[in-house]
């Protein structure tokens, strides 16, 4: 492998040592380049497709732009590797503005740029707490800490190019806005400690609001697994504006002329529909409608629905598919006086707590 590496010189920076700034012109090949376990790539700000940014790196600022299939770097033809810097904010004009931790390296996509931030887990997970139960008592962030750990280390490389993607697909993941001295702590304070499902690390899940029970994982997904079962949650997540939901789907706007529920499981979701005739399992129905509709309008997949003449009337509990622990949950478990130790045996009773060396 070939790669021509330019090393620009500091101005003015006496008191910045250690700092410096490669630009790096890539063959393709190493666009794709493995990542060390004591990393973590993330691929950020895509949702917003970027064409155009500007990244703030110390005193320097580069602009950044999509021309067909290369990047042009402040008129120059390349791509960029931004390393070392204390702070590196990225804007997409009036759009957004963020600040990360760690690397970023930026090259073309087909249509727009590919940001991927490599980053320390622990800062990772610092901004993953917070984004995630930011506004949750301590015990609720320490078990989110453990959890989202658990889920990191069980996930590397869920994409091709990159460990995950900054949205609820993989976690989501805001950078340096995200983390707060409280979030730092309780990753510090659960130190490499992850879920083990026997002498593996468990193949986590985690949701916004259970509605009352949490999901078995053979109610959402193909396949069985012992690991995930479901739990009772009585009234813990009743204060998610996710609790109890409606949705009324006009018959016009509906994909579907006539539905019903085939069969639902002991724990509520719904695990075949029935649409037309035709036969669907629950939840990818909710996934189905919740991208065609939006993610706030059929919740999740325990629900029950009625025609009239105008519209569908969906009326359903929670949000998301309901597998682990419920965040809503874990943070009613804090006030009454719980632990992260003990949430998380509240939603996983099939997992345990280990040291991941
Ligand atoms: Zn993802
Ligand atoms: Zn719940």
């Amino acid at each position: 492998m070939v790669s021509l590496r330019v090393t620009f010189p500091i101005h003015n920076r006496s008191n910045l040592t250690f700092c410096f700034l490669l630009l790096t012109f890539y063959f393709p090949i190493l666009l794709s380049a493995s990542t060390s376990h004591s990393t973590v790539d993330v691929r950020v700000l895509e949702l917003f497709h970027p064409q155009e940014i500007r990244v703030i790196a110390k005193r320097d600022t580069f602009f950044v732009q999509l021309k067909n299939s290369y990047l042009s770097i402040n008129g120059k033809k390349g791509n960029v590797f931004f390393q070392k810097d204390e702070f590196l904010i990225v804007e997409i004009s009036g759009k957004i503005e963020r600040k990360f931790n760690g690397t970023l390296k930026i090259y073309p996509g087909e249509n727009e740029i590919i940001i991927v931030n490599r980053v320390l887990p622990d800062d990772y997970l610092a901004s993953i707490v917070g984004a995630e139960m930011g506004d949750a008592p301590f015990e609720a962030q320490r078990a989110q800490a453990i959890v989202s750990r658990t889920y990191l280390y069980k996930n590397l490389k869920r994409h091709k190019h990159y460990d995950f993607c900054d949205l609820t697909h993989c976690q989501v993941y805001k950078g340096k806005e995200a983390e707060t001295e409280e979030t730092r702590k309780a990753v510090e304070q659960t130190d490499r400690i992850v879920l083990w499902n026997g002498n593996k690390i468990a193949d986590i899940y985690y949701h916004s609001t259970c509605g009352g029970q949490t999901a078995d994982f053979t109610s959402i997904f193909e396949g069985t697994t012992e690991c995930l079962v479901s739990v009772s949650d009585s009234n813990f997540c009743k204060d998610s504006p996710h609790y109890r939901w409606e949705w009324k789907l006009s018959v016009e706007e509906a994909p579907f002329v006539e539905i019903r529920v085939a069969t639902r499981a002991p724990d509520g979701r719904v695990t075949e529909i029935d649409a037309d005739g035709e036969k669907e399992k629950g939840w990818k129905f909710r996934m189905r409608l919740a991208r065609q509709f939006g993610w706030n309008k059929l919740r999740s997949s325990w629900f029950t629905v009625k025609k009239n003449e105008t519209y569908f009337h969906f009326k359903g509990k929670g949000l998301g598919h309901g597998l682990g622990m419920c965040q809503w949950g874990a943070k009613e478990l804090t006030k009454q006086g719980k632990t992260a130790e003990e949430i998380l045996k509240h939603y996983y009773p099939k997992l345990l707590l280990g040291i991941r060396d």
